[in-house]
């Protein structure tokens, strides 16, 4: 068994801090599991990520505000109104999603996500981020991760003290979602504008998305220009539409998780993957995120009775996988989130 010579080039072009075309993309993502050219993926991409982060790895903390039934129904998520998991509203009060915030502060997490489901009343989402941006040490990194909005808003979020978003185009956007890849497109524009950081991911990939899907998206993430990218997998939600087709193993996540590294460019600091886990740190993943309060990946109001990981166990992840722990406000969220 021998490498082929074409992924030899397309590696040694990566290397070389070229940019990769779509078709080698789509070489990349066709390639056999497992093989020994699946883990030169991998292994190339763990050597790219290492390098462009000089070895330190982060830890972002989502804190969930509310559960709701969502009108946008994305069959993915089990905040939709047509999961039929949460019936009812309910919101964590502003107190207690300061003291959250304080907490994971203190445990040594690099960014605090603020995260509310996308029918949430922003100017709610807005008292609850000053709240909660006055009680944090002033350089604490704050991400907001909401529905779609505009300019006007986008600008009220960075004066809120927020320095980036999380955003995606998420795999079946407008086909198992109510929100359209235009209306997202909308969102990362308007918050570019006010000056804010995209964060975004290929995500959530379930088994039946068809490499061109992927690849597709693996572009639109690198057009974004984000701080970082990475790729996730789809949790099944119980009984929804989509629980026939199951989920890809986290073995597969961490091969994506390498394509996506490559496919973004050597000099991008941040690559992220969703759940932890120890293969996705040896294949090109140097950000996992910690969760508490509401999940959209989980069936308990309460995610860190259930999915959800905390921020000890996340650097626990990661000193395993050889990686140092980045101290201090995230460099990813930052304007040196490429390698100069
Ligand atoms: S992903 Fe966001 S917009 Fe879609 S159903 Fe869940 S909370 Fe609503």
């Amino acid at each position: 068994m021998r490498f082929s010579p074409l992924i030899k080039d397309i590696l040694n072009k990566a290397l070389d801090g070229a940019i990769l075309t779509r078709q080698e993309i789509l070489h990349m993502l066709g390639i056999r599991l497992p093989s020994l050219e699946a883990g030169l993926v991998m292994a190339s991409a763990d050597f790219f990520t290492r390098e462009a982060c000089g070895g330190r790895a982060e830890v972002h903390a989502q804190v969930g505000l509310n559960c709701s039934p969502c009108p946008n129904n994305c069959l993915f998520c089990s905040f939709a109104a047509s999961n039929q998991v949460f019936q009812r509203e309910e919101e964590m009060a502003v107190e207690e999603a300061v003291l959250r915030a304080q907490k994971v502060e203190a445990e040594g997490a690099n960014a605090i996500f603020l995260m509310a489901t996308g029918d949430y009343p922003f100017g709610k989402f807005i008292e609850t981020a000053r709240e909660v941006r006055v009680r944090l040490q002033p350089d604490t990194v704050m991400v907001a991760n909401t529905g779609d909005f505009g300019l006007k808003e986008g600008k009220r979020l960075k004066e809120a003290g927020f320095t980036g978003i999380y955003h995606a185009i998420r795999m079946g956007e407008g086909k198992d979602t109510k929100i359209s890849p235009e209306t997202r497109k909308k969102t990362i524009e308007a918050a570019k504008e006010s000056g804010l950081f995209i964060g975004t991911c290929v995500e959530p990939v379930g088994p039946e998305h068809s490499l061109d899907e992927i690849a597709e998206k693996i572009l639109i993430t690198r057009e974004i220009q984000p701080c970082y990218s990475g790729a996730a997998r789809r949790i099944t939600i119980p009984h929804s539409p989509l629980e026939k087709y199951g989920m890809i193993s986290e073995y597969r996540m961490a091969f994506l998780v390498a394509v996506v590294r490559l496919a973004m460019g050597r000099e991008l600091i941040g690559n992220c993957t969703h759940e932890p886990n120890l293969l996705g740190a040896a294949s090109g993943a140097n950000l996992f995120w910690a969760e508490a309060g509401a999940n959209p990946r989980d069936t308990e109001a309460e995610t860190s009775r259930g999915r959800g990981w905390n921020v000890k166990s996340c650097i626990r992840l990661f000193r395993e996988a050889d990686y140092e722990m980045r101290k201090g406000p995230s460099v990813i969220y930052s304007k040196n989130h490429r390698k100069t």
